[in-house]
């Protein structure tokens, strides 16, 4: 099982950053992005490392395939302020189009 928050943008001062791909943005600017779900940044603890990091949509499920290598299936909880998800994530079928986060958007 493997956890990941949806990142609030009111929980944030500073400007928010992908540790993978660096992309960035202002709060503000997140939190419009957000509301028309054209990003959202999650926030993921890798296996064995203390602190969580941040990631954008278009990176997380990378990230968390390759923290979970020789898996071929990977139970998702995918938790918001409101509700929680649970999803299969095949790390095979990663980049063919189809992504458990589409329900997202
Ligand atoms: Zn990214």
């Amino acid at each position: 099982m493997v956890l990941i928050k949806v990142l609030l943008a009111a929980s944030r001062k500073r400007a928010i950053k992908c540790s993978q791909c660096a992309i960035m943005y202002s709060p503000s600017d997140y939190s419009t992005l957000y509301k028309n779900k054209k990003l959202i940044y999650f926030q993921y603890t890798a296996p064995k490392k203390k602190h969580s990091k941040v990631y954008c949509h278009d990176c997380i499920l990378r990230v968390v395939a390759d923290s979970c290598t020789g898996e071929s299936q990977i139970q998702l909880k995918i938790i918001d302020e409101e509700y929680e998800w649970d999803c299969d994530f095949f790390p095979s079928e990663l980049g063919n189009g189809d992504s458990p986060l589409d329900d997202f958007f």
